[in-house]
């Protein structure tokens, strides 16, 4: 079976990546670093074939309130310690300028679960679209109403991002007991089905996920196509959290899911994400070398960015200079094949 699989990896017909089922995703799961190579050299040789570029999106976080409970996160609204912080519609738009003025033009505009998201969301929205009419507009504000979806793509969104997190029914509700992996697949559904541009994902290395559970999150990326941005990153134990004794997700794991997922998914914009970094200094450029073709910066004014503890909270922030580094890296790495 594993002779099988490196073979699959010589084929010069991607179809037959495209198709892969999840016995050879398992068993590339447990490749060696020597096995490791082919699948990192083939995830690149797709990338290059089918992205044309890399991108630099900024991100500003826009509100650390959260109703949710996940376990893993600091900002769970059970975390009462932690001061809560709500930009206005005019702090949120000067943050975008600040990205846009350094030819940044996807604004990821991300928050807890806060309940009044749409109170300076859409203002912000709004004002984004008029005074910089060619930025895209993501937005990550977790489960929400088909009416709160609807109301951002009328606002002017363009896409949004809700990560399944992991595909494992009962894990799900072990780590996000507030929610349910259907309700979340149902959200997605009205994601699109309002018109947003969806965005999906997955953590790696949740304590007792398996190589069977993540093979089917990559495969759960295929089945939520079309969706033109995935991540998949490691799960890294955040202070004050049940989970801050647990151990952090592998990153030469993380890079094997990464490659495979590149060659199941060719054509899906696939972050060099920041705990990849916190893993190891220089880890979002070895990102670029597997298939990754983004990279965010946080654009969020100072004095709320050790507020936003989003899985950790000492995590590693990039800034223009790094990303430039790391864009020029993934240059450097597409190849002609
Ligand atoms: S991961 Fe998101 S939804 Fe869950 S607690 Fe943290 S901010 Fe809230």
């Amino acid at each position: 079976m594993r002779e099988k699989t490196r073979e699959l990896l010589k084929t010069e017909h991607y179809t037959n990546l495209f198709s892969m089922d999840k016995d050879n995703i398992v068993e590339m799961l447990k490749f060696d670093e020597k096995d490791a190579e082919e699948l990192f050299r083939k995830a690149r040789e797709v990338r290059s074939k089918y992205m044309e570029k890399f991108v630099v999106r900024g991100v500003v976080e826009a509100s650390n309130y959260c109703r949710a409970k996940c376990l893993y996160c600091s900002m769970n609204a059970g975390n009462e310690k932690l001061p809560r912080y709500r930009m206005s519609a005019d702090e949120i738009v000067k943050s975008a300028w600040k990205g846009y003025n350094h030819d940044i033009k996807m604004i990821l505009l991300q928050t807890g679960e806060d309940p009044l998201f749409l109170d300076y969301m859409i203002p912000a929205i709004k004002r984004i679209k008029s005074e910089m009419p060619d930025a895209e507009i993501i937005c990550c504000n977790g489960e929400r109403t088909e009416k709160e979806y609807q109301a951002l793509k009328d606002a002017g969104a363009d896409k949004y991002i809700l990560k399944f997190e992991t595909s494992n029914p009962e894990l799900y509700k072990k780590y996000r007991p507030h929610s349910t992996l259907e309700k979340r697949l149902n959200c997605a559904h009205l994601i699109k089905k309002v018109g947003l541009g969806l965005g999906t994902g997955f953590i790696i290395g949740l304590p007792g996920q398996t190589d069977e559970d993540i093979a089917n999150d990559i495969l759960m990326i295929k089945n939520l196509q079309p969706t033109p941005m995935a991540s998949a990153c490691p799960f890294i134990p955040n202070k004050g959290t049940e989970l801050e004794n647990e151990k952090a997700g592998d990153l030469f794991y993380s890079f094997k899911v990464v490659g495979i997922s590149r060659l199941i998914n060719p054509s899906v914009c696939m972050p060099a994400c920041s705990p990849y970094e916190y893993l190891k200094k220089g880890g979002q450029i070895d990102g670029t070398g597997i298939g990754c073709t983004s990279v965010t910066i946080r654009l969020t004014p100072d004095k709320y960015r050790d507020l936003y503890q989003l899985y950790t909270n000492d995590r590693i922030t990039i800034n223009l200079d790094m990303a430039k580094e790391v864009v020029e890296a993934a240059h450097a790495n597409w190849e002609n094949f």
